[in-house]
């Protein structure tokens, strides 16, 4: 197996073996880079300056027996939503085209200290509003599996360059889906934390009671890992959470015999296509086999829950997005006759279709005479839907859905019905109304070789259960990929 195609923890222990070296690890991804980058257009923004170099000062380290971090030297991949300082931050938007942040944000700093190595800045929908990378002002990016498809969304660039191996790990946002149903489409492991979990200090706010930042790997464990590096307090950011990080690589290879997994009886499975379904009664049977004991649960307003969002995360855009005014910074109108000009140019140069769709939803939902009718009561139904997750974990451990209704679609499929585009994201949504954890782990292939996930949610900061459970089915189900189309 080529190493850009292994996971990191694998790769670590043969480099402390001796039997490849950080330098083999980077020339892998690097020569996978130059070769696929082209088709796929996963990134934005490429960094890769002195990465031999670098990994060359990790081999010395490792032939002096010095201690060093897993991700030390190892390529990982950041999301264009993340303030990196001194590199291009675009959020896919042409309104921050030629934005350089002058800080760095806390994720991306805490992979920086942990040494491992930024490839690049990844493609995304515009601003995150989106489900399949098709919204980015740069140009899309394909599906590795089939470079006809989109590779889901807004994180579809970070994960179109670990399934491709491009990179070995990536930072992704998931407001509504965007790291679980990538991770879905491209057939890798998407772990979205509870809110508050990792900090959101540095990244370009979409709906900001949702956001919140995680890995996207190659398996799970690597998720533990990644995961382990990014959590945490963070002063500088008030959401989040003041609580002890556990050592999630402890909860790995234990046992779930015995515990509960729930399955919504109101989950309109009739909404998925045939190959999902039948994934995902596969994947049940793979839980149930490993000695988990099925259990129905019943959440009466789960439908809801896609209106829901869609109220309350344009709302939440519409007030974040104020800032671009072509004053701050950012981009700004020539030739404007007056400030009002110049906003309104500003805005109307820099901002894409479904961002300008998204920031007059939310600031007609927020108008006078109709907040009550539209906001506040998004917020009565999100807080039934909360109530009626823990009522759901009195219950069970965990509860267990399909990420998406479908495999990767076609690159021009949906893009011309957002509602469609909505409902795909159906299954995802409910976690970040509660601000719950979940995890997308590759469940199987259909017959055209796309890959299909299984998700898992667990109650807050129950990351670890999910990481077990997921670790469990992981090597329970030990799927033999298909070969890739690039
Ligand atoms: N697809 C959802 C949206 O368009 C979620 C996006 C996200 O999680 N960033 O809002």
């Amino acid at each position: 197996m080529n190493l850009f195609e292994q996971p990191i923890h694998v790769l670590h222990q043969k480099r402390l073996s001796g039997e490849i070296t950080t330098v083999d690890i980077v020339q892998s991804i690097l020569k996978r880079l130059a070769e696929v980058e082209a088709k796929l257009h996963s990134f934005i923004t490429l960094s890769e300056e002195k990465f031999l170099d670098r990994a060359a000062e990790v081999d010395s380290k490792i032939q002096q027996k010095q201690s060093i971090h897993t991700l030390e030297g190892m390529p990982i991949a950041v999301k264009d939503i993340f303030s990196t300082k001194g590199i291009r931050t675009t959020c896919a938007s042409r309104f921050l085209e030629n934005y350089i942040p002058p800080f760095e944000s806390t994720v991306t700093q805490k992979l920086q200290a942990a040494g491992s190595l930024m490839t690049g800045k990844t493609n995304m929908d515009e601003f995150a509003m989106g489900s399949s990378t098709e919204n980015s002002a740069f140009g899309v990016t394909r599906n590795p599996w089939d470079l006809d498809r989109v590779p889901g969304g807004s994180s579809g660039g970070s994960a179109s360059a670990v399934s491709s191996g491009q990179s070995l790990a990536a930072l992704g946002t998931d407001t509504g889906g965007s790291i679980r149903q990538p991770a879905s489409f491209t057939g890798i492991v998407g772990l979205k934390p509870t809110y508050g979990r990792v900090s959101r200090w540095g990244m370009v706010a979409f709906a900001s009671s949702f956001d919140q930042a995680g890995p996207m790997t190659r398996d799970v464990e690597d998720a533990a890992l990644v995961l382990q590096t990014i959590a945490g307090f963070d002063k500088k950011d008030a959401t989040s959470l003041k609580v002890d990080v556990p050592d999630y690589a402890s909860f790995l290879h234990q046992s779930i015999k015995g515990m509960k997994i729930g399955i919504i009886k109101e989950l309109d499975l009739s909404s998925c296509d045939d190959p999902v379904v039948s994934i995902f009664q596969d994947n049940i049977a793979v839980l149930s086999d490993a000695g988990a004991e099925i259990v129905e649960i019943s959440m009466p307003n789960i439908a809801d829950a896609v209106a829901t969002y869609y109220v309350i995360a344009p709302c939440e855009a519409s007030s974040n997005l104020g800032r671009y005014d072509g004053v701050r910074y950012g981009r700004r109108a020539q030739d404007a006759s007056g400030l009002l000009d110049m906003y309104e140019r500003s805005r109307d140069e820099g901002f894409g279709n479904e961002v300008k769709m998204r920031i007059l939803i939310g600031t007609f939902a927020l108008s006078a005479g109709y907040y009550d009718a539209y906001y506040l009561k998004a917020q009565k139904v999100q807080n039934l839907i909360r109530s009626q997750y823990y009522q759901a974990f009195d219950q069970v451990d965990a509860i267990a859905s399909p990420v998406a209704p479908t495999a990767a679609y076609k690159i021009g499929e949906m893009i011309d019905d957002p509602l469609k585009m909505y409902l795909g994201d159906a299954f995802t949504i409910p976690a970040n109304l509660a601000g719950l954890p979940g995890i997308s782990v590759p469940g199987g292939f259909t017959e055209n070789n796309l890959p299909v996930g299984l998700q898992l949610l667990a109650s807050h900061l129950e990351e670890g259960k999910l990481l077990k459970i997921a670790h469990c089915f992981e090597k329970r189900l030990n799927l033999t990929k298909p070969k890739m189309a690039i």
